[in-house]
């Protein structure tokens, strides 16, 4: 096979390989953004159960603090009901007071806190209901890759098959050259050479447009060994039909 021939024949299998590495590839994405968003979710949930257990820790300890508090306040009482003299009721009356005041201050806080759980116990049921939400897209991502990957799994084989002898026609340095320019181009190794006018000669590169030397076009019409690269995007160029037999007629 001429080495335009077997070029064309892997790049037009390539495409095709391509095509269906970048569906299964899109699938896969898309699944791997809806679990990363999941795990996302699913970590901030985790934080907003944390600081929920450390405030209702702390509204605990505020209870138990009150608790304790009442219990002095009762014997305060008692003892204030005891009290035999004036210097004593006024001392046992001055420490309820002050240990009045200090509960009334827990008591406060514990309202903040009890607020705050509260606001956070509201967002821990959106990122549940996101989460719900998030679960069932990345469920359906990855039934929609299973159905991707059985559709086209074997079809991509079998041109992956065919790739490979395609490519095996096509001499080493050339092969090199082309999956450079495949990668760098996603595909559109090749150019086609465009005729700009026939009667002046003009001839362009049908990928980047650039004007070509007609020398180019008379190398290409001469059969090649090596492949012929336009000067400005560097791609294999290649002769359509039409353009050669115009040529040839002349
Ligand atoms: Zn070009």
């Amino acid at each position: 096979m001429e080495l335009m021939e077997s070029l064309l024949k892997l790049s037009q299998v390539d495409a095709q390989v391509r095509g269906l590495r970048s569906r299964l590839q899109s699938a896969q994405r898309y699944l791997d953004t809806q679990t990363r968003q999941l795990g996302d979710l699913n970590q901030q949930l985790q934080e907003l159960q944390t600081r929920r257990k450390h405030m209702q820790a702390t509204i605990a300890n505020h209870e138990s603090e009150m608790a304790t508090i009442d219990e002095r306040i009762e014997k305060l009482r008692d003892e204030l009901n005891s009290s035999v003299t004036n210097k004593q009721y006024s001392a046992v009356l001055t420490e309820l007071n002050t240990i009045k005041a200090n509960r009334s201050e827990i008591e406060t806080q514990e309202i903040g806190e009890l607020e705050l759980v509260e606001s956070v116990e509201a967002e821990i049921k959106t990122i549940q209901s996101h989460i719900e939400e998030r679960s069932k897209m990345r469920d359906l991502a990855a039934v929609q890759l299973k159905e991707c990957e059985s559709e086209i799994g074997q079809r991509l084989g079998e041109l992956e098959t065919e790739r490979e002898q395609a490519a095996d026609d096509v001499p080493m340095k050339a092969l090199d050259i082309f999956d450079t320019l495949a990668d760098i181009y996603e595909g559109e190794a090749m150019a086609s050479i465009k005729e700009v006018s026939f009667r002046h000669r003009e001839y362009a590169c049908g990928a980047c447009n650039i004007q070509l030397p007609f020398e180019t076009v008379s190398v290409l019409m001469g059969g090649v060994s090596t492949v012929v690269r336009c000067t400005a995007c560097t791609r294999i160029l290649y002769l359509q039909d039409e353009v050669r037999g115009a040529l040839v007629k002349k």
